[in-house]
């Protein structure tokens, strides 16, 4: 079976000021062993989060696809990891579309994060425009496996499905779309990867908090959530993490 994997994504939030929040998330990790709970916090409080996470893993938010180089303003998987983050997101709607990554960047990168020793959640959803077109679980199963590395294992790869509608506007899908769409991407990932995709873990994102985790994370195929705004304090991200327990 598979271990819950819950996660905060703090996106451009975080102060030093903040870090007595990481350190209390800390202690949530450590009050329930059963779940895998991380922060992945901007860049600049990985150092120092990195010694307040307790119980929690810490995580960067992007990485390049080089080592090193001539990239100005970029951090390399291996300088994440030297900071002392574990695990790195790679595909955020937020970078797909502002930044204009495409599938074989976000592939590229995953590899990077992995010769670095880091792990990696895979973000992959539909926009609007594609759910009310009505082939989200095509859709998004083909970008998932046009972005799956090679070489994708359960052990360093973690995927998460963020409806970009869903992202930050309070709605989240039906429980059966979520369900639907779930099983689906394991399908795919077994074309891909056979039996592994098992043991591959699907994370819910947007919208989810404390009110809605319960119902989510008992659906078959949600094996975690990927949290943002209701991941900033320990406060609001308590009920998901006992909800994942
Ligand atoms: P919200 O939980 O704020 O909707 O954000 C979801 C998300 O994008 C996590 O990566």
């Amino acid at each position: 079976s598979r271990r819950k994997l819950v996660v905060g994504n703090w996106k451009m939030n975080g102060m030093r000021e903040h870090l007595d929040e990481v350190e209390a998330i800390g202690d949530l990790a450590a009050a329930h062993p059963a779940v895998e709970v991380g922060l992945c916090l901007p860049a600049t409080l990985i150092m120092a989060g990195s010694e307040k996470r307790g119980a929690a893993f810490i995580g960067a938010q992007n990485c390049h696809m080089d080592m090193s180089g001539a990239y100005t303003g970029s951090l390399s998987a291996e300088m994440l990891a030297e900071a002392g983050a574990t695990w790195v997101i790679t595909g955020h709607s937020e970078r797909r579309e502002a930044r204009g990554e495409t599938n074989a960047d976000i592939a590229a990168k995953a590899l990077a994060a992995k010769a670095a020793g880091l792990k990696v959640i895979l973000c992959v959803g539909e926009s609007l425009d594609v759910r009310d077109a009505g082939d989200a679980e095509a859709v998004v199963s083909a970008q998932l496996l046009a972005s799956l590395p090679e070489g994708a294992a359960a052990d360093w790869l973690a995927v998460a499905y963020e409806p970009i509608w869903a992202i930050g506007t309070g709605r989240i899908p039906t429980m059966e779309a979520v369900e639907t769409m779930h099983a689906a991407l394991r399908a795919a990932l077994a074309t891909r990867i056979g039996a592994e995709a098992d043991k591959m873990r699907i994370l819910y994102g947007g919208s989810m908090n404390g009110a809605n985790a319960a119902e989510l994370l008992a659906i078959a195929d949600v094996d975690g959530g990927l949290i943002g705004g209701a991941s900033l304090t320990a406060e609001k991200f308590a009920p998901i993490i006992e909800a994942a327990d």
